[in-house]
């Protein structure tokens, strides 16, 4: 199994990847920003094996990504949802959606995303040029493309299907 350390490494790109290079792990962030919050819908979604997901939620929670409350509706369940070091990471991930939309395979854009208080598309850093801020992203638009694919058929990508506000709970 590859380690996931970069130790001889000084660099803070290097201490980054430790905590959200592995495999999966900006997928579940990801997923969070979608407003995923419940171990079996990360699971659903992602179909990656429960002993992978949970080995990643701890690693996301012990880097203070993620934090992890009981769940009210289900007891003896939790939820796990963004901490401001987590929610940090929501230009990183719109970079790398639009980088993949430009360079890896212009096809698979399946979302635009808008500020929510103007309407106007965000720009690569994820910034409104209307306004003139980076919105957070409980004040992004997640507005799905014509023509989007949408190959899963699971619960949570049904849900995930419609037009949505970011972080706005599954
Ligand atoms: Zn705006």
């Amino acid at each position: 199994m590859l380690g996931n350390r970069y130790e001889d490494q000084d660099c803070s790109i290097a201490r980054a990847l430790e905590v959200i290079g592995e495999r999966w792990s900006l997928m579940i962030v990801r997923d969070a920003l979608f407003g995923v919050r419940r171990f079996s819908d990360f699971e659903v979604h992602l179909d990656i094996p429960k002993a992978v997901l949970s080995q990643r939620l701890s690693g996301l929670i012990k880097a203070g990504v993620l934090e992890r409350t009981p769940d009210p509706d289900h007891k003896g369940r939790f939820l796990y949802t963004l901490t401001d070091t987590g929610l940090a990471l929501w230009p990183v991930v719109h970079s790398l959606a639009r980088w993949g939309r430009q360079f890896c395979d212009p096809g698979t854009a399946n979302r635009d995303y808008t500020h929510a208080l103007c309407g106007t598309e965000l720009d690569l850093h994820a910034g409104c040029p209307k306004c003139g801020v980076t919105p957070p992203p409980q004040d992004v638009i997640a507005l799905r493309r014509a023509h989007a694919k949408q190959p899963r058929t699971d619960r949570v990508s049904e849900i995930l299907r419609d037009d949505r506000r970011l972080l706005e709970p599954v």
